[in-house]
């Protein structure tokens, strides 16, 4: 997936809106939508925050997409890079209940290894 547009200068240039476009519907596919909220990667969130889709737009309009996110492990991407199938499924899995749903099964180890790989490039 192209996610060139991420360090657009330009926030409302074409390329950034479909880059965004292309966000939301990615998230919407493949992420925890179950409230119908996802975490928002602006510059100024940074996934701390869940904020609904029209919310999450506006918010990457105005403050641009954090730069360090460049797999979307908090909106479906698997955190695998040498696998090369995609498990659709894996989201439909994580339980309700759970208080953060964000971090639930393996979420910290995710986290962690991402941290990991990113410090080593
Ligand atoms: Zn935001």
């Amino acid at each position: 997936m192209d996610k060139s547009w991420i360090e657009e200068r330009d926030r409302f240039s074409s390329k950034y809106i479909a880059g965004v476009e292309s966000f939301i519907n990615f998230s919407r596919e493949n992420g925890n939508t179950s409230d119908n909220k996802i975490l928002c990667p602006c510059n100024n969130c940074r996934n701390t925050k869940k904020k609904s889709f029209i919310e999450v737009k506006r918010d990457l309009h105005l403050n641009g997409f954090y730069l360090y996110y460049r797999k979307w492990i908090f909106h479906g991407e698997p955190n695998v890079s040498h696998h090369s199938s995609f498990n659709r499924s894996t989201h439909t899995s994580v339980p309700s209940q759970n208080e953060n749903p964000d971090f639930g099964d393996g979420g910290m180890a995710l986290i962690l290894t991402y941290l990991m790989n990113y410090l080593k490039c």
